[in-house]
């Protein structure tokens, strides 16, 4: 693990607010699970924060 690499973000899907976290660098936003609706980058998680 190369936690220099693996920055965490949240994404969200603007429609129902599904969200989940991915690490950069990603490939692609991927689409919500639950409506099929391009995700959108909510925040970046560099804080170290855990909710
Ligand atoms: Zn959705």
């Amino acid at each position: 693990m190369q936690r220099d690499k693996a920055e965490p973000i949240q994404i969200q899907c603007p429609k129902c607010r599904h969200t989940e976290i991915v690490y950069i660098p990603i490939e692609a936003i991927p689409r919500c699970p639950e409506c099929g609706t391009p995700m959108i980058i909510k925040e970046l998680l560099d804080e170290g924060k855990s909710t």
